[in-house]
Parts: structure tokens; sequence; C-alpha cells
């Protein structure tokens, strides 16, 4: 049985003096960490900073993209295998931040996720219905034609690598479109995550159903973690702004292990 997932989004947060302060207050040791996989994903330019401060600590090391080419002319770019030279193991795929502002599409995502499996990362693959396709009914329909394009091609080795995030748009706590700042509830995100496994299982079979972590994203905080973490099919979560404070982060780790 796979260890859940907690994955911090740091995004383009934080300087070198914010991340010191973090890890001054990061406190839980590895008997703890040892019972999941936690994962920190910083900025490039922190990857090696991080990578520092976490030491010897249970704590992995992950990025927010990758280029999806492999090497050579691309200039700003930053290659699968150079973030596994450094020792990063994960990698965040199709964010919904990537899909609106840098018109990222499953299609792309899905040569990225072959491209972090080739390279020896986690992909962490983001999906999920905006306001407009939830209040329409479509949040099945969009999140199940999103996984199969993502996972279009991919054996049944290389789907043993794969994490999916399920991340409603609408509860993601800085989109536009959350403008009360909510998270799903834990029985409707359970839902979809079922969903989610069923057609992995009606992909590859019933143990890479079983075995695939399905993670969900969107306004977590100590609060409200307890409810998500009791659900059958939620196998840890990605979090965004409650993962840059280190009690809060914490919090959320303890309440899967
Ligand atoms: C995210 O953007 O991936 C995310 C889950 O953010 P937040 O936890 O802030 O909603």
């Amino acid at each position: 049985m796979n260890k859940p997932c907690i994955i911090a989004n740091w995004k383009m947060n934080f300087d070198q003096m914010g991340i010191e302060r973090f890890f001054s207050r990061f406190s839980l040791d590895n008997v703890v960490l040892e019972r999941c996989r936690a994962v920190i994903c910083p900025t490039y330019v922190y990857l090696e900073k991080v990578k520092s401060l976490i030491g010897d600590k249970e704590l992995l090391l992950g990025a927010q993209n990758i280029s999806s080419e492999e090497k050579g002319a691309y200039t700003g770019e930053v290659a699968a295998s150079q973030l596994a030279d450094i020792g990063c193991r994960y990698v965040i795929l199709g964010h919904s931040e990537r899909r609106r502002y840098f018109n990222e599409d499953n299609e792309l995502v899905n040569k990225k996720v072959k491209l972090a499996i080739k390279n020896n990362l986690f992909p962490v693959i983001c999906l999920g219905e905006n306001y407009r396709e939830k209040e329409d009914g479509l949040t099945k329909k969009v999140v199940e034609s999103s996984l199969r394009a993502c996972l279009n091609g991919l054996n049944g080795f290389q789907i043993k690598k794969v994490i999916i995030a399920y991340e409603p748009v609408w509860a993601i706590s800085t989109s536009p479109e959350n403008v009360e700042g909510v998270a799903d509830s834990p029985e409707s995100a359970q839902v979809v995550h079922k969903l989610i496994k069923r057609v992995v299982a009606e992909l590859f079979d019933e143990h890479a159903a079983e075995a695939m972590m399905v993670i969900y994203g969107g306004s977590v905080t100590p609060a409200n973690i307890q409810g998500l973490a009791a659900m059958d099919d939620i196998n840890g979560v990605l979090v965004g702004g409650a993962s840059r404070e280190a009690d809060s982060f914490s919090k959320i780790i303890r309440a899967f292990i």
C-alpha cells in the first residue's frame, strides 16, 4: 500500500529568509514523516536551498513544472532530467494556474507526464472542473475526460508512478472563482476521487486503481483537514496557502498518519 501524499505547493512565494524561517519552525520528526510522503515544491531557484535545509529529514523535494521538451534550445525552460539531476523526485503538472495563465492543455500535460516518468520523477497531475462547469453539472464529465487525456498512452508500469490531484478550480484559495475561500466538502470530493479510481481501473486494472494515490487540493487548512482525511479515497492533499506556515502544514500532515 502506498503512503499518503501531502504536497506543499509554494507557488511563486517566499524568499530565502522566508524559507529559512519555515524550516526553523518545522518540527515534525522522521518517525512521523516516514509514515507518509511529505513533499515540498518551491520555485526552481530555491530547490537547492530547500534541499539543503531538508538535510536528513524525511521530506521530499518537488518542482512545480517541467518543460515539455527533453533538452536543448528552449530559453527559460527547465528539463525533467535537470530536476532529477539535483535530487528532485516529484513534479506538479497541469496546475489550473498553468492551464489558465499559460494555456496548458491536457495534451501538453500528457506529454510532460511521460517525460517526467522517463526521468524518474513522480508526476502529480492536477485536474478539476471550474465554477461554470460545476454549476452546469459537468464535474464528472470534465474530470473523466481530463483524466483519460492526461493518462493517454501510459502503460501498466508508468501508471504506478502517477499521483492524481483533484483540484476543483473554484475551491483553490487564490482562484478568482473562489470569492468566499471555500473548500469542496469531503463527501463531494470523495465521490470524484472514487470516480477517478474507477476510470483508472477501467483503463488499467483494479490493482492500479487501488495503488494509486488520489489527493485533494483546494483551500485545505488545519480546520477542514480531519473531514477530508477521513474519506476512503482521499489519499492525501495538495496544499497551497496553508503549506507556507510550518505549524499548519504539520497539522495537515498529522491528519493522515
Ligand atoms: C493549489 O493551488 O494547488 C492549492 C491547493 O491552493 P490552496 O491550498 O491555497 O487552495
